[in-house]
């Protein structure tokens, strides 16, 4: 039965990105750096270490902080584009927050990052992906622009 549902195609309409990130994709980033991360996945460790939801709120942050380059933006983008070909998931659609994330580098960098995952993921993968731009209105605009 699982193997019919990992084969049946699929499309995943909400998820977003920065919530995708597997603790392996972190390990990965951080290999050679002094991350305060690494104490929320313990090494082998398959899952991230936080309790109850103002855990993961209090996480969340942490994750967005290790992935301020658009190399590492790119990256990302395509391990969960990897992810999704995995479980033949052929479309997603996927929130992106880029004022949670970045303050060194232009949205259009952001943007141009997660572009040349998507293309390369529907030219080598046969995965698709759609990018919804997730902005919260709390927060100052010169962020965002
Ligand atoms: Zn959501």
């Amino acid at each position: 039965m699982k193997k019919m549902f990992m084969e049946i195609p699929k499309v995943e309409l909400h998820v977003h990105l920065e919530g995708s990130i597997t603790p392996n994709t972190i390990r990965k980033i951080i290999e050679n750096e002094n991350s305060e991360i690494s104490q929320f996945i313990p090494k082998n460790e398959k899952k991230y270490k936080y309790s109850g939801a103002s855990g993961f709120f209090s996480l969340y942050p942490k994750i967005c902080s290790v992935i301020q380059t658009p190399k590492k933006i790119e990256f990302i983008t395509r391990e969960f584009l990897k992810q999704q070909k995995q479980q033949n998931i052929v479309y997603s659609e996927v929130f992106y927050s880029p004022q949670l994330d970045i303050d060194n580098f232009s949205l259009d960098e952001q943007l141009k990052a997660i572009e040349n995952a998507i293309n390369w993921a529907n030219r080598d993968l046969n995965t698709h992906m759609s990018l919804i731009i997730d902005v919260n209105r709390g927060l100052e605009l010169r962020k965002i622009e």
